[in-house]
């Protein structure tokens, strides 16, 4: 195997060597009792995941493609789109390509969603879905959910879309309690399993929107892909490589118990932040810092490519900044699997790559 550095950046981060061997197991027909099976079991531990009794549906793609889904699903003409960094853009952009009539409702990159202001938007009325980021990878930001949420739930004919895509797993996200309608995720942030599989739940009041919408397409058709999760069956050939990982993973994280890993990933996130304050500074507003990835304001102005190339010498891999903060902020992704002691690792290795 070539070198590789121990992955810090949010999405993709490290696979535990148990779940990469559960990849390498021998193919099995995606038709039949063994498939169905795993399904159902998967499934099971997902709704513990997402905290629903709701449909979860399995999707092989990255969570983007299910992002273009929910929209070809739910938004029949006007989606609200509560933006604070490039992912709730690609969001909106998704929307736009799809034909729909997006309204980007932004803050600046570092602040978090205001929920006073979701409001006086929402007042206007005339939207089928609201759509919001979660945890913004891009600034490091986790947005105030369960406010948010309250505001969007006086409005019953609303659907509100969350992409919880770098929180899940890593940080509360009460799907039913907080009346979440659709809520997506990627498996290869704090989930901790290999890039390129997504999975996503949806309310049984979604699914009946969706019934009524025109043009779902096929491989993102939630009707579809529910009925097909509702028979532990896969729509089309999923990645069964991915299901064996996902089965073995799922079963991991609910042994070690969600607050429990909720818990762990706040100590590795003060680690880091208590970290960035001492040498540089936050990207995000105080308040709302994210606990599976921080964004550090480059304040003492470094060379972040020349710090990260630095850094994978010593076996350390994070990010620079997103899109138009490539060189004014870097990203440290503390999720999925990684422990206090492995974040302490790398904090001594910037530390050295600082230092000399
Ligand atoms: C990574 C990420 C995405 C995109 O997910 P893909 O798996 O790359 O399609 C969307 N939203 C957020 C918040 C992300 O962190």
């Amino acid at each position: 195997m070539p070198e590789r550095p121990l992955l810090f950046t949010p999405g993709p981060t490290e696979v535990r060597p148990e779940v990469l061997l559960a990849m390498s197991r021998p193919v099995i027909s995606h038709r039949g009792a063994e498939m169905e099976e795993m399904v159902r079991d998967i499934l099971a531990h997902a709704k513990r995941i997402f905290r629903t009794e709701g449909t979860v549906l399995l999707s092989t793609s990255s969570a983007s493609g299910l992002m273009e889904g929910a929209i070809r699903n739910f938004v029949r003409r006007r989606s609200l789109h509560l933006i604070c960094g490039a992912f709730g853009d690609r969001w909106w952009q998704i929307a736009a390509d799809c034909g729909a009539e997006p309204k980007a409702s932004r803050v600046d990159p570092g602040r978090a969603v205001d929920p006073d202001r979701v409001d006086q938007e929402l007042a206007t009325g005339g939207y089928d879905a609201v759509c919001l980021t979660h945890n913004e990878t891009s600034t490091g930001v986790t947005n105030p959910l369960e406010a948010i949420a309250a505001v969007v739930r006086r409005h019953p004919d609303l659907l509100f879309l969350v992409d919880a895509v770098s929180s899940l797993g890593g940080i509360p996200v009460d799907v039913d309690r907080l009346g979440i309608d659709v809520c997506l995720a990627s498996v290869q942030k704090a989930l901790a399993l290999p890039p390129g599989f997504s999975l996503c739940s949806v309310s049984e009041r979604a699914l009946a929107a969706a019934r009524r919408q025109k043009g779902r397409g096929y491989y993102f058709d939630f009707v579809r892909l529910s009925e097909s999760s509702t028979k532990g069956m896969p729509l089309a050939t999923p990645s069964v490589p991915h299901l064996f990982a996902i089965q073995v993973q799922f079963a991991q994280i609910l042994r070690e118990g969600l607050e429990a890993r909720f818990a762990r990933h706040a100590v590795m996130a003060g680690r880091v932040r208590a970290w960035a304050r001492e040498r540089f500074g936050l990207f995000a507003e105080k308040g709302f810092e994210s606990d599976t990835v921080t964004c550090v304001a480059n304040t003492r102005k470094i060379r972040v490519a020349d710090f990260l190339s630095r850094l994978r010498q010593r076996g350390f891999q994070v990010s620079n900044g997103y899109g138009a903060l490539k060189e004014a902020t870097f990203r440290i992704g503390h999720l999925g699997d990684h422990t206090p002691e492995s974040v302490d690792r790398l904090l001594a290795a910037m530390d050295e790559v600082l230092g000399g």
